[in-house]
């Protein structure tokens, strides 16, 4: 009996993720924070998880981390939040829970692949609304194919990746309004756009807000959370893993929350750091770099496969998107001196 003649066809059809090794590379795949917590906070995180009963089951639904993310990330009052392991947790939830055989998913498209790798999980039917060629949102379109293949779940990225576009805030409502089921605000790269739909949510009772402290500079610990009204999150609860997360991420979640100021102010660095990096990238010739809101480039170069490939060679891991987005890679904004390293690989991999 072979793994080919058992295995549902759509997952034998499917590749896995992937995630290139990283070893002694300067690291610009992935869209993390480079830089790490300060040196005593560590240890004082160090301390507090000493004093984590290891032997104990996690708290399934854990109230006082709950409130205290409802607090630090403005949360209206009378929504409420649920936890997942990463957001990719919680992208994987809310298929679950409304994968009706037949029902569709929609999403503007080039974006992340995890939503329509879940449609497939699942058995929806993933509808993929293509952006413009400037990767902008073409609002009438989605809403045209929206009228013609009702969707009853809709992913929206909040920048968008890969492309780092930040659509219009009308283009947005617009969608939510004329939405036949529930959109999924996916806010994973907010603190670089400074923009945000939490507080709309009591204005849209189809409209949840999906979150995580990856990019913020916690991407090891896996906490994504999700904002929205109890009528939603009671029935994703009923899906979702009782010990989705682990006692060490509720633990260092907890502590390091309460010391937000001090991801806020590193997420300030990389904006800034995102703004040199934009103007070199723009002064490279044959490099064009769309404008981003994220913490990251999507940038068109002649040849994607040759560039990566001497960015490689030159210690540098950048995300290859060709063929998929024709010649295009997506640089993670890193530290000053990791960009600095980037741009001259660069220039030296475009010759
Ligand atoms: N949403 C978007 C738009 C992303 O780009 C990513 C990660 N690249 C995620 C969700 C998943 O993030 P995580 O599972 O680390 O919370």
């Amino acid at each position: 009996m072979s793994a080919a003649k058992l295995v549902r066809p759509e997952v034998l059809g499917m590749a896995a993720y992937h995630v290139a090794d990283a070893a002694g590379m300067v690291k610009l795949d992935a869209m993390e924070n480079p830089f790490p917590l300060p040196e005593a906070m560590r240890r004082e995180l160090a301390e507090r998880l000493a004093r984590v009963a290891l032997n104990r089951y996690p708290e399934p639904n854990p109230r006082e981390l709950c409130d205290l993310i409802k607090r630090k990330m403005q949360v209206p009052a009378g929504m409420e939040v649920l936890l997942g392991n990463g957001s990719d947790d919680l992208i994987q939830i809310i298929t679950l829970a409304l994968a009706k055989p037949g029902a569709v998913m929609m999403y503007p498209a080039p974006t992340f692949v995890v939503y329509g790798m879940n449609a497939t999980f699942m058995g929806m039917k993933a509808v993929a609304v293509p952006l413009r060629d400037d990767f902008s949102l073409d609002a009438d379109a989605f809403i045209a194919r929206m009228r013609a293949e009702p969707p009853a779940l809709i992913f929206l990225a909040y920048p968008n990746n890969p492309t780092g576009v930040l659509y219009p805030v009308p283009d947005i409502e617009k969608i939510i309004e004329g939405a036949p089921g529930l959109v999924v605000l996916d806010e994973a790269y907010h603190v670089f756009a400074g923009k945000t739909f939490m507080g709309q949510l009591a204005r849209h009772p189809n409209l949840v807000v999906l979150r995580t402290v990856s990019k913020l500079g916690l991407a090891g610990i896996r906490l994504g959370y999700l904002a929205g009204r109890a009528e939603w999150l009671r029935e994703f609860n009923k899906v979702r893993q009782v010990y989705n997360v682990n006692v060490l991420t509720q633990a260092a979640a907890s502590f390091v929350l309460e010391r937000l100021d001090v991801l806020e102010a590193q997420a300030a660095q990389i904006r800034a750091e995102r703004a040199h990096l934009g103007k070199a990238l723009a002064a490279l010739p044959g490099v064009t770099a769309f404008p981003s809101e994220a913490n990251f480039f999507l940038v068109r170069v002649p040849d994607a496969g040759k560039v990566d490939a001497a960015l490689k060679r030159q210690g540098v891991l950048v995300r290859n998107l060709h063929p998929g987005i024709a010649q295009c890679l997506r640089l993670t904004v890193g530290t000053p001196d990791e960009n600095r390293i980037l741009v001259t690989a660069l220039k030296e991999a475009l010759q």
